[in-house]
């Protein structure tokens, strides 16, 4: 849904980038990927920066840079080639980005990012502007771990404050006199402690908003993980419109509070008691948005694209309920999947990532799937998934 119906005024009075210029991506994983596909679709150049070579980006950019985030000099070569500069990987150092920024536009910004690079900072933010999260606490010496456990009550969720992804440097403990195990497993570094609560979904908004002020955001989508890692996304979430509508409200006030440009996701967790908390937020695309690709009138990069460039935003509608089932590097583990059994299915797409060493948990594909109804997607991406080992 996108705010207003005059957003072409408002966009008429930025300046866009257009198609034909070139955008910069730090990062050089999948989602830079995905937005390189969406960005060349447009007309655009695309160079992507990170510290690899042979990229699942650099793959299909016009051009890969491979130097450390701490090189400066090759950072702002980078940015003299590029018109703004946007990531798919957050966890730049904050200099990196300091560096880029008097060169070129940098969105989403450098506060907006330091904001969403550390739970800890990210929970106090979200916090002290009232948006409803779990009861947290943040802890940098043990007697303030041992305090924060004692005022939430167990059982908690300590998580290193620094971001670790899909569930790493997180530990859940059921009694107090666990929590120096914790924190030397730890080793000593600042943690978050969040109450465990009891969950009913966990569900996730994407949004952008744009140069002018105007924000979209999908409905939201239903994520499902397997040993931490997002398993399978479906949409729209199954959920009650009141819920639905909550989250996406709260989505837009976050951006506005961040005065963001770009696309973020706000990852929520539906509690048993009905509750809807904020998990986390990722600024950039996200893997429960993927499906947009195939299942929106606008994906997910593209928007981020259109954000970037001062383009007005595309419609968020879903085309199709649809369901995403990610392929891990554990589908290798007997050999090459059976490729041609997952393509028998008509509604099934097949995105690979273009990397070469399919280790155990790592992101190597996705298989998305569109029907009539969201149950319907999701036993299809399953069936095809299955399919690949057969
Ligand atoms: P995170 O990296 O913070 O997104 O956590 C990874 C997963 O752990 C989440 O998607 C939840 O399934 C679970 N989790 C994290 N924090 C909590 C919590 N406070 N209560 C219950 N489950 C949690």
């Amino acid at each position: 849904m996108i705010s207003s119906s005059t957003q072409s005024d408002a966009a008429s009075r930025v300046r866009i980038i257009a198609p034909g210029a070139t955008l910069g991506v730090l990062g050089s994983g999948q989602l830079g990927r995905m937005f390189t596909i969406a960005a060349r679709r447009m007309g655009y150049r695309v160079h992507t920066f990170s510290p690899d070579q042979d990229t699942p980006t650099g793959q299909v950019a016009d051009r890969e840079i491979t130097a450390p985030y701490e090189d400066l000099e090759a950072l702002r070569a980078f940015a003299k080639d590029v018109a703004v500069v946007t990531f798919e990987f957050e966890n730049v150092p904050s200099d990196a980005v300091h560096a880029l920024e008097g060169l070129v536009p940098v969105r989403p910004s450098r506060t907006a990012l330091y904001t969403a690079q550390q739970r800890g900072r990210e929970k106090a933010f979200l916090s002290e502007r009232g948006f409803p999260t779990v009861p947290f606490a943040r802890a940098s010496t043990l007697a303030e771990l041992q305090d924060g456990v004692a005022r939430i009550g167990t059982p908690v969720v300590i998580k290193s404050a620094a971001f670790g992804y899909d569930g790493k440097g997180q530990h859940k403990i059921t009694r107090p006199n666990e929590v120096e195990r914790v924190w030397n497993a730890l080793e000593g570094r600042e943690v978050l402690v969040e109450r465990f609560v009891s969950l009913q979904a966990e569900i996730s908004v994407i949004a952008a908003r744009g140069l002018d002020g105007m924000v979209a955001e999908y409905p939201p989508f239903e994520n499902r993980h397997s040993n931490h890692i997002l398993d399978v996304t479906t949409a729209p979430a199954l959920i009650p419109a009141a819920i639905a509508a909550r989250a996406r409200e709260i989505a837009r006030a976050i951006l506005e509070a961040l005065d963001y440009i770009g696309l973020l996701c706000v990852e929520f967790f539906v509690t048993t008691d009905g509750d809807l908390l904020v998990n986390e937020l990722a600024p950039r695309p996200h893997n429960s948005g993927h499906l947009t690709f195939d299942a929106a009138v606008t994906s997910q990069f593209e928007q981020q694209v259109r954000a970037i460039c001062g383009l007005p935003l595309g419609s968020t509608e879903l085309l199709r309920p649809a369901a995403m089932a990610n392929l891990l590097g554990d589908l290798w583990a007997e050999g090459e999947p059976n490729w041609a059994a997952a393509c028998r299915f008509p509604d099934v797409k097949l995105h690979l990532y273009g990397k070469t060493q399919p280790r155990a948990g790592r992101k190597m594909g996705h298989l998305t799937a569109t029907a009539r109804t969201v149950e319907e997607a999701q036993e299809l991406v399953i069936a095809a998934r299955d399919a690949l080992l057969s």
